[in-house]
């Protein structure tokens, strides 16, 4: 039987540690400024954002919340991530996805500020990444929550076949260059991956990384004996309760450790983007912790 990979109580690990940092720059006169942008009133997004409010000020974090209505022109938000670049009490802007379709979602985030783009998706960002740059930049949070994760677990990644499902600039691709960099060698699959070769590779694989939002598309016999899995999907079944892309129940008799869903990749994307909040705060204002 797996191993249950407790993300709660590693991201409240995490929570604790950003507290005191964020204790740490308040004795220094600095309080971390956080800008979520909201456009449109899609009710996921709403929770996710008001999530998202209420963790950083439980942290001490300054965070704000600027919400645009669904027909807003491109240009007001656009001004408004320039505001926001500018202003020296902000050091973290992130803009909620999904935006209506009038909004060039890439447009905006190539706007922000990449020192202060808490998300990691500014392309300058995401080629540092790739090129394996040396040196402080953000990384999407849910990947760098993952590589949390795998080390609080202590999963060996050197030299070792990962498999990641799902190739989204989210999840799977940073997670593929974050893997490789730690000598990994890795295979992202995605929806074209025909199924055979996915039930290959995966029977192979010493980790599972599966970011599909395809619930059951990983079943325990697709394992090889003793693989780490980590399950980043999330669907809300018609019941109403939410299941990952693995088939806990019969993953969870093979793998060696296994992250459930809810509680396991969840609780670390937020605890993660606070994490990032403050140190790009640490970086704005050429502190030292
Ligand atoms: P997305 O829709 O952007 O990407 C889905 C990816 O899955 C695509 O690359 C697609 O090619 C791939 N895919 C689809 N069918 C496949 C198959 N049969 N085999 C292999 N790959 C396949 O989604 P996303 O934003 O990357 O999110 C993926 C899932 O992760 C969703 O369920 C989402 O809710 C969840 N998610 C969770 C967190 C978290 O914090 N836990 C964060 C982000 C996303």
């Amino acid at each position: 039987m797996a191993n249950i990979i407790n993300g709660k109580e590693i991201a409240q690990q995490v929570r604790n540690e950003v507290t005191n940092q964020v204790q740490q720059l308040a004795d220094q006169g600095i309080i971390p400024g956080l800008a979520v942008i909201i456009v449109g009133d899609d009710p996921a997004s709403q929770i996710y954002v008001r999530n998202k409010e209420k963790a950083a000020a439980k942290a001490g974090i300054n965070g704000q919340t600027i919400s645009f209505p669904a027909d807003v022109v491109e240009e007001d938000v656009l001004n408004k991530i320039q505001e926001l670049n500018q202003d020296d009490t902000i050091d973290a802007i992130l803009l909620q996805s999904p935006v209506p379709k009038q909004i060039d979602e890439q447009k905006m985030q190539s706007a922000i500020d990449p020192s202060k783009d808490v998300d990691g998706f500014n392309p300058l960002n995401i080629g540092k990444l790739f090129a394996n740059r040396a040196g402080y930049y953000p990384i999407a949070n849910t990947p760098k929550g993952i590589m949390r994760l795998l080390a609080e677990t202590q999963v060996e990644l050197s030299g070792k076949f990962i498999v990641i499902l799902g190739r989204s600039i989210l999840v799977g691709r940073p997670l593929f260059a974050l893997l490789e960099a730690q000598n990994a060698t890795v295979a992202l699959l995605h929806r074209y991956t025909p199924d055979e070769l996915r039930h290959n590779l995966l029977q192979q694989a010493d980790v599972v990384i599966a970011a599909t939002g395809v619930p059951g598309l990983v079943q325990g016999v697709d394992l090889k004996a003793g693989a780490v899995v980590i399950d980043v999907g999330i669907t809300r079944l018609p019941d109403g309760h939410l299941t990952g892309d693995v088939d806990f129940t019969t993953a969870q008799e093979v793998a060696s450790a296994i992250t459930p869903v809810p509680g396991g990749v969840g609780p670390m994307t937020i605890a993660t983007l606070l994490q990032t909040t403050v140190e790009l705060a640490v970086q704005h204002h050429q502190m030292e912790l």
